[in-house]
C-alpha cells in the first residue's frame, strides 16, 4: 500500500473540506494529493475519476478523513480558473 508522506502546501485549505467516512468518496486517500491532481487536471481542462488517479493513502495530517473527492473538485476549480483566464 502506498502511503503519502508529503508535506502538502495546501494543508490549511484541506481544513475546510467536509469530513468523509465514505469509501466511494476516497476515504483514507490523501486529500492533499487529490487536491494537487485536481489542480493540474483543471489547468489542462480535463477531469478524471477518483479511482483513476491512483492516489496514495494518508492516515495523518490535515487531510485525514477528508473527502478526497471534495479535495479534487476544489483543486480542479482553482486550476480551471487559470485555464479559462
Ligand atoms: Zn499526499
Amino acid at each position: 500500500m502506498n502511503i503519502c508522506e508529503k508535506q502538502h502546501r495546501y494543508a490549511s485549505i484541506l481544513n475546510n473540506l467536509p469530513d468523509s467516512q465514505s469509501s466511494d468518496e476516497g476515504r483514507h486517500l490523501c486529500a492533499g494529493c487529490a487536491y494537487e491532481k485536481g489542480y493540474s487536471d483543471g489547468l489542462n481542462n480535463q477531469k478524471c475519476k477518483l479511482a483513476e488517479l491512483n492516489l496514495p493513502y494518508s492516515q495523518a495530517g490535515t487531510g485525514r478523513h477528508k473527502s478526497a473527492q471534495a479535495a479534487y473538485d476544489l483543486g480542479w476549480q482553482e486550476g480551471n480558473q487559470k485555464y479559462c483566464s
